[in-house]
Parts: structure tokens; C-alpha cells; sequence
């Protein structure tokens, strides 16, 4: 079959490839959009937004529970019911992605519904179709959860962060394999709602890979929620007996009525036809250059580049790729002359072309959405010391600030900085709005603000960003 000429094919609609594709569209290009299941991805459908929701009600629960600290009696009756109708009434349309499709058609894009894999240099193929690509293949497909190689697990019916996300009624109890953002944000959401939840974790604590002082924070506050927690078990067997999911780590048996699998996430390359373009299937992601190029004509974004699980990365990324892609094709338009009215190319590009951005993660943020809530941008303590970075750390808990003691909150601040450079490279803020605080923290260092302009300022009394300014004094 003699393949269509378009200008971009991208392969995969989640946030990433929706972002790209809807802005090249909307900027005069004939882009086609594949998508094999819901437009959007991850985020809006089971990830992002609805755990968002969860977290929402299971908060003002535990708010309710503290009334009898500081505003009298109050009696909670936990409900899940309107927690998941809202979830399938406004976050998912009851996981139909029509609203999506349209408006990537109102934004001029073409959607085919589809598995798309490369099919040669520029060819995309999917169902019966084969695309050619004038200017770039996109390829912007994900991540789908990675079950551990446990005996027995692959045979039973666990659940990933899909049946955790659409569940309707609520199990007694219920196992966590994973004690990472995902997993403690669901657990704490369910543990709200009356579910025994047992984490079991392998490495020697939950959220291994932020500061041990956040871990400390947020496995106390699990346990005040009457979580069990058990780190490192590394699990050997799961078995399921029809009723009850049984978890065996030598000598320990752990036993509930769900078992939520949440070890992390994989790229799956092998689908994507990588072999006709030259590019290696067998990586654990797609290897890009800092304007997310994997090869000739090929951009990838989002999670398929290993660079941050986050939806900020795949938006910030999609930026980058529309501005060098819409580059390129001026260039190739001042060749051959301009074919179409591209009056619309978007913000955040330069008009002469010249100035394509470059991705840079230095100050890349990350929020665990537990309670308190676990801010963090840009590196920790021991990445900076593996880096060889001269660090000096500053930190205060927040239950010293004059906010965070009238609030009783637990938390802290945690700062992070070179010293010969006089900047922050990393920080950390735990607390009850810890992600919102991030803020400050995050332009420090995307900024590399002075240490001395930090200290310069005034920080609103009785904030909980003000500890920030006491972290400051602690770093000497
Ligand atoms: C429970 C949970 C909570 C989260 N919370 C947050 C949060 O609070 N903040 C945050 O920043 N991030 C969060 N994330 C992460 C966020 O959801 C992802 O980083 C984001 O969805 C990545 O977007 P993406 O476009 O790279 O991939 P995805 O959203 O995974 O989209 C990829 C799309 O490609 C499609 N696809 C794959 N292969 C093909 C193919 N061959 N042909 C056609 N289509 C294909 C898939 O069907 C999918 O729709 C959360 C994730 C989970 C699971």
C-alpha cells in the first residue's frame, strides 16, 4: 500500500503526545494522533486526577477526626460511594475520552485509534494504514505498571493502579507491594477509609528516593492512620485462593483480601517497531538528546524517556519538541518556500526559529500527595555528596515555625546547597501544603538564586513557607 503523506505522525495520546500533537496541529501542521486506548493516558484516567480526588476526600476525613483537638465533637462516617461517582462522574467520564478526541480534532489533528509501530525511516503503520512523515515521528507512548518476577503473581488477580483507581466498593483489607509515591499515596487514601492496609516494601524504607527525614515523616503519619508497614521483605511467593491473597517473604506470611502491585513502571520498546529505524528495543527507555531527539526525525516524550514519571516532564518536554519541530519545518519551508499559513506556531518559540530550548533537569520538582505532603525539587542530600558536590545542609521540622505549631503539623524543611557555589541545589519541604511550598524552593534552585538573596527576604508571618527562612539559618 503506498503510504499517506503527512506532515507528523505522533504515536501515543497521554499528556505528552496529546500536548505535541494538539500544538502542531493547531499550528497549521497535518498531524495524525494514535491512540490505542483512552486520549489523555494515565493521568486523567487512573493516575493524576482521580488518586487526586481520592486524596481530596480521604483529607477531609482526617481533618474531621482532629475537630475533637481543637473545635469540639464531630462523628465521621466514611462513604466511598461519592468519591467513586465523582471519579467516573467529572475526572473520567466514566473512562470515555470523547470530550478528547474532539477537541484534538477541533485543534485541526486527526485521530486514528490504533496500536501504531514504526515501519521504516519516517513510516509509521498502524492498523491498516501506513503513514510517511514529512517532518517527525513522535513517539510518546508511556509507561504500563511492571509486576516484580514473583512466583505465583503473575496467576493471581492483583490489582494495578487501573483496579485501584475504578474500584467501586471498597475491600476489609488490603495488601501494598511498593512503597513508593504511588503506593503510599493510595494506601493513605484507603487507610482513611476504614481498609487495614499492610505496605510491604523491599528496600529498608518507604520513598526511598526522596530524604530519609521524609520517609521518617510519612511512615509515622501511616501509622497514625493504622497502616502496617514492612520494609526490607523482599517476597518469594503469592498465592491466591480464590478469596484471600497470601504474601510469603521467608518466614512471614502477610494476608488480605486485595493485593495492589505498585513496583514501578516499563517502557514496552519491543512493540514499537524500534528495528526498522535502526534503534535498539532491548533499553529500558528511549534514549534522547535535551531536545528529546532519539534519532533522525524521531522525538520522543513523557515517561517513554526515563527522565521524571511526571506529567510536568512530559508537558515540558512536548514544549520542547513543538518548538524544534516547528524549527525544523522553517527551515524546510525557507528551502522550499512556504507551503501553508503558520500564523499560529505557538507560544514559547522564537520567531526566527533560532532558539529551540534545551531540556534541563536540574531543578525538576516532585510532590508525593500523602499527608503530609512530601515537596521536593532538584537533588537530595546524598546525590549531591555522590556528586561530589561541597554540600551543606540546613533543616528545621516544622512544628518549630510559629504556622506549623498553631497548626500541630509535623514536617520540615530541608535545604540542600553547594557551597562553593553559595546556591541551593536541592530542597525539601514536608508538610501540610509541602508541594505548594515547593514553590519557593524550586525557582531557588531553577534560579540559583544567591544564598545571601535568600536570606535577604522577607517570609510572611506565620507561614509555613517562613521555615524555609529558619532552614536558611541553619545551613550556617
Ligand atoms: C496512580 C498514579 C498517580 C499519578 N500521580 C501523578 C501526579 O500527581 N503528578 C504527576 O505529575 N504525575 C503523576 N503520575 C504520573 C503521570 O500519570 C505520568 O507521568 C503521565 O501520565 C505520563 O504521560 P505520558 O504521555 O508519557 O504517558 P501515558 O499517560 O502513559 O500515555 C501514553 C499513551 O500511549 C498509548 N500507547 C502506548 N503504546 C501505544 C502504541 N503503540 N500505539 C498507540 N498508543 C499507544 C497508551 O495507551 C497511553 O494512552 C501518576 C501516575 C499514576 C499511575
Amino acid at each position: 500500500m503506498e503510504p499517506e503523506l503527512v506532515d507528523v505522525v505522533v504515536v501515543g495520546l497521554g499528556v505528552g503526545g496529546e500536548e505535541v500533537a494538539g500544538r502542531l496541529a493547531e499550528a497549521g501542521l497535518s498531524v495524525v494522533g494514535i491512540e490505542r486506548d483512552l486520549v489523555g493516558g494515565e493521568c486523567p484516567y487512573w493516575g493524576c486526577v482521580p488518586s487526586k480526588m481520592m486524596i481530596r476526600a480521604a483529607n477531609t476525613l482526617a481533618e474531621a477526626h482532629r475537630v475533637h483537638e481543637f473545635a469540639g465533637s464531630t462523628r465521621v462516617s466514611p462513604d466511598w460511594a461519592p468519591v467513586a461517582d465523582r471519579i467516573r462522574a467529572e475526572a473520567t467520564d466514566n473512562w470515555d475520552d470523547r470530550v478528547a478526541v474532539e477537541r484534538f480534532g477541533n485543534q485541526g489533528g486527526r485521530f486514528i485509534r490504533g496500536s501504531g509501530r514504526l515501519d521504516g525511516p519516517g513510516r509509521v503503520r498502524v492498523n491498516d494504514q501506513v503513514f510517511q512523515a514529512r517532518h517527525g515521528i513522535v513517539l510518546s507512548t508511556g509507561t504500563r505498571p511492571a509486576a516484580p518476577p514473583i512466583d505465583g503473581l503473575a496467576e493471581t488477580p492483583y490489582w494495578t493502579n487501573h483496579q485501584a483507581i475504578e474500584v467501586a466498593q471498597l475491600p476489609d483489607s488490603l495488601l501494598v507491594l511498593g512503597g513508593g509515591a504511588i503506593g503510599l499515596e493510595l494506601t493513605q487514601v484507603f487507610a482513611r477509609f476504614g481498609v487495614q492496609v499492610t505496605v510491604v516494601e523491599a528496600l529498608d524504607r518507604v520513598l526511598a528516593t526522596e530524604e530519609p527525614e521524609s520517609s521518617e515523616v510519612v511512615a509515622a503519619a501511616l501509622r497514625a492512620d493504622g497502616v502496617n508497614i514492612h520494609t526490607d521483605v523482599l517476597a518469594d511467593r503469592v498465592d491466591h485462593d480464590g478469596q484471600k491473597f497470601t504474601l510469603r517473604a521467608d518466614d512471614a506470611r502477610y494476608t488480605a483480601d486485595r493485593l495492589l502491585v505498585v513496583t514501578g513502571r516499563q517502557a514496552h520498546l519491543d512493540e514499537l517497531g524500534l528495528d526498522t529505524v535502526g534503534i535498539r528495543a532491548d533499553q529500558r527507555f528511549l534514549p534522547v538528546d535535551d531536545r528529546l531527539r532519539v534519532a533522525e526525525g524521531i522525538w520522543a516524550v513523557g515517561d517513554v524517556t526515563g527522565a521524571g514519571a511526571f506529567t510536568h516532564v512530559a508537558t515540558y518536554q512536548a514544549g520542547i519538541v513543538v518548538a524544534d519541530l516547528l524549527d525544523r519545518v522553517r527551515r524546510a519551508d525557507a528551502v522550499e518556500g512556504p507551503e501553508r499559513d503558520r500564523s499560529g506556531t505557538g507560544a514559547g518559540t522564537d520567531p526566527n526559529g533560532t532558539a529551540v530550548p534545551r531540556a534541563d533537569y536540574r531543578a525538576l520538582p516532585r510532590v508525593t500527595f500523602t499527608d503530609p505532603e512530601v515537596g521536593a525539587v532538584g537533588l537530595t542530600e546524598s546525590q549531591a555528596r555522590q556528586r561530589g558536590i561541597n554540600v551543606q545542609v540546613g533543616s528545621v521540622s516544622l512544628g518549630s515555625s510559629a504556622r506549623g505549631w498553631i497548626h500541630r503539623a509535623d514536617g520540615l524543611i530541608k535545604l540542600v546547597a553547594d557551597a562553593d557555589r553559595g546556591v541551593l541545589v536541592g530542597g525539601t519541604s514536608v508538610g501540610p501544603a509541602g508541594g505548594e511550598v515547593l514553590s519557593g524552593l524550586a525557582v531557588a534552585v531553577h534560579a540559583a538564586v544567591p544564598l545571601a538573596e535568600l536570606r535577604s527576604m522577607i517570609y510572611a508571618y506565620p507561614t509555613f513557607y517562613r521555615a524555609i527562612s529558619d532552614a536558611l539559618r541553619d545551613l550556617g
